[in-house]
């Protein structure tokens, strides 16, 4: 469709960044382009409206990029999942496996009541390894995903059907 083309036409590859053999797509200049970044946030808040979300989880960082302005589109609430470390008040923390390593993520849970319904908001679904501990973390708050949705997934690294297992029937759309 039109509005696919425009973001693609706006997602820079970045070759062998940030390491060697990886293909980064850079969304700096989507962001930098208002039309497109319009249509990303029109597209995003129809997706919060048609899955009944009542907040938006946006995924440090560019989840709080994308995510903010869909919150404020679609009348909602935004809430942050960030990096262990950062949040200051009572957390629930998920810890998840990298490549080589762990990493942990947090989220104020009373930020969340049992009536909420969220829409996760990424750019980049990979292997799913962030997002899944993202909807871990929201169901442990004692809330519900209405869904997920990112700009961009990379299939061949195979996240969706991990997000999928972890939720329930709701869905993961990619822009
Ligand atoms: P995953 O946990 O699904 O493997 O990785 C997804 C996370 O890494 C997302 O938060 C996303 O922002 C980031 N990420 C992974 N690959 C890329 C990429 O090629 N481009 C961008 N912009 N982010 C990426």
């Amino acid at each position: 469709t039109d509005i696919t083309a425009l973001l693609l036409s706006r997602i820079r590859d970045v070759a062998d960044y940030p390491e060697p053999g990886v293909m980064f797509k850079d969304i700096t200049p989507l962001l930098a382009d208002p039309a497109a970044f319009t249509a990303l946030t029109d597209a995003f808040a129809e997706v919060a409206e048609r899955t009944g979300a009542t907040k938006v989880v946006g995924l440090e960082a560019r989840g709080f990029i994308l995510g903010a302005p869909v919150a404020v589109r679609a009348g909602l609430g935004f809430v942050p999942v960030r990096k262990a470390g950062k949040l200051p008040g009572a957390t629930l923390a998920q810890a998840y496996d990298l490549e080589y390593g762990s990493a942990e993520i947090e989220i104020h849970a009373e930020d969340l009541t049992a009536d909420d319904r969220i829409l996760v908001v990424d750019d980049v679904l990979a292997t799913g390894g962030t997002a899944e501990a993202s909807i871990q973390l929201i169901q442990r708050a004692g809330a519900e995903v209405a869904g997920v949705a990112v700009l961009m997934e990379l299939g061949f690294l195979n996240g969706r059907p991990r997000l999928e297992a972890a939720l329930d029937g709701a869905p993961v759309e990619a822009l």
